[in-house]
């Protein structure tokens, strides 16, 4: 019998990059504080997702120095879908096969991990992620204050309700490069999880992890080895744990 729930991160694990820094770049154009700008976002992000600030306060400043519209979602997701992390994109038949049996949690937005996670065969429906607002002329006003994933314990808490609520099979491993990911281990929202280290190695979080994994192959075999079933286990090679 297949068993498990295998739960993704989106930033630097599914995508090589992280969405907020290329919006950025996207929409500051050239203007004249734009290098100074995308500095400042950068930096928000890397503290962020190392935990060295809240994920709260990283996202709230990074929005805050950000200013675009509706009109500058359909590039970036183009974009982001050149962006895939290519050991994804060469399981996308694996992907698309497993589609019931993986979700993906993300503390980005939902406009654009939707969309893009679509393209790699992952069901919308099993995309949760934060959800920006607009004016009625279409520009960005914020973060919707019912976005659970922009708050500090966002993952372990969506993580729990859909454990819950979509009766996943157990067990739940989770794979993910940031300190919000190593927090839903930490609050045992999760039987497991695997460092995703391709594109962002963060000592601190790599050392909570049960595993650590650089391809998607190796997160296949690992999750093959931590769920029990050896069904997808031939489909990569020995994890690097
Ligand atoms: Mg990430």
């Amino acid at each position: 019998m297949r068993r498990g729930t295998l739960i993704l991160d989106f930033d630097s694990t599914i995508v090589s990059v992280e969405a907020l820094d290329e919006l950025a770049r996207m929409v500051l154009g050239q203007s004249s504080a734009r290098d100074d700008t995308i500095d400042r976002i950068e930096r928000l992000t890397r503290a962020g997702m190392d935990g060295s600030i809240s994920i709260e306060e990283s996202l709230a400043q990074r929005m805050a120095l950000l200013s675009f519209t509706r009109e500058s979602i359909p590039p970036l997701v183009d974009h982001l879908r050149n962006c895939l992390t290519p050991s994804f994109r060469r399981h996308r038949e694996t992907i698309a096969l497993l589609a019931p049996r993986i979700h993906v949690v993300s503390g980005g937005f939902i406009e654009w991990v939707a969309p893009v996670c679509q393209s790699l065969g992952i069901l919308s429906s099993n995309c949760h992620a934060n959800r920006l607002r607009f004016d009625g002329v279409g520009r960005c006003t914020g973060i919707d204050p019912m976005s659970t994933l922009a708050r500090a314990g966002g993952k372990p808490d969506t993580i729990r309700r859909l454990r819950s609520d979509r009766s996943l099979y157990a067990p739940l491993v989770l794979v993910g490069d940031g300190a919000t990911d190593l927090e839903a281990k930490q609050a045992g929202a999760v039987e497991a999880f695997v460092a995703y280290v391709e594109h962002a190695n963060r000592p601190a979080v790599a050392a909570g992890a049960d595993a650590v994994a650089s391809t998607f192959d190796e997160v296949l075999s690992t999750w093959a080895r931590l769920s029990g079933d050896s069904a997808w286990g031939h489909f990569g090679t020995p994890g690097g744990d």
